[in-house]
């Protein structure tokens, strides 16, 4: 899933192999900015793809592209259990600056939205839901193990 802009969310739910690729792909001769909001792992995914856009039939803005918003695609991602991902900013929890009221702010997990950090796993973005581990007293995730860095 891919989204457009961030007032005018349009997002293209399509399927590839390589969506990194795909986007560069889709962002020569798109004059706004694209970028990858998640993706679902799955073994028939042309399928899968055919599901979702029979799914959001009525939000259909033109081809690939849906008038969905970043909590739909958050919900579809959960749903999706351990295949679904988000993609994770790469500057997690850098300090941004001070609000209004002093509170220090950082860049959060989701370009998009509140993504909760307990449902998705900080290092690899998987939905598979954080195991609390008692031997090590650290959340695990399903795919890469002890959870390093722990942030809000
Ligand atoms: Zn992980």
């Amino acid at each position: 899933m891919e989204n457009e802009d961030f007032l005018n969310q349009r997002i293209k739910i399509g399927f590839s192999k390589t969506p990194g690729e795909r986007i560069r792909a889709l962002q020569t001769g798109n004059s706004r900015r694209l970028a990858l909001m998640g993706w679902i792992e799955v073994s028939d995914d042309k399928v899968y793809e055919e599901m979702l856009h029979q799914k959001y039939a009525g939000a259909r803005a033109l081809n690939e592209w849906f008038e969905i918003n970043d909590e739909v695609v958050l919900e579809e991602l959960k749903n999706a259990g351990p295949s679904g991902y988000i993609a994770l900013q790469k500057n997690i929890g850098e300090f941004l600056g001070r609000d209004r009221d002093g509170i220090p702010e950082f860049v959060p997990p989701w370009e998009w939205g509140d993504a909760d950090a307990s449902e998705f796993c900080p290092q690899c973005g998987c939905a598979c839901g954080l195991q609390y581990n008692e031997n090590y007293g650290v959340e695990c995730c399903l795919k890469c193990g002890i959870i390093e860095s722990n942030y809000e």
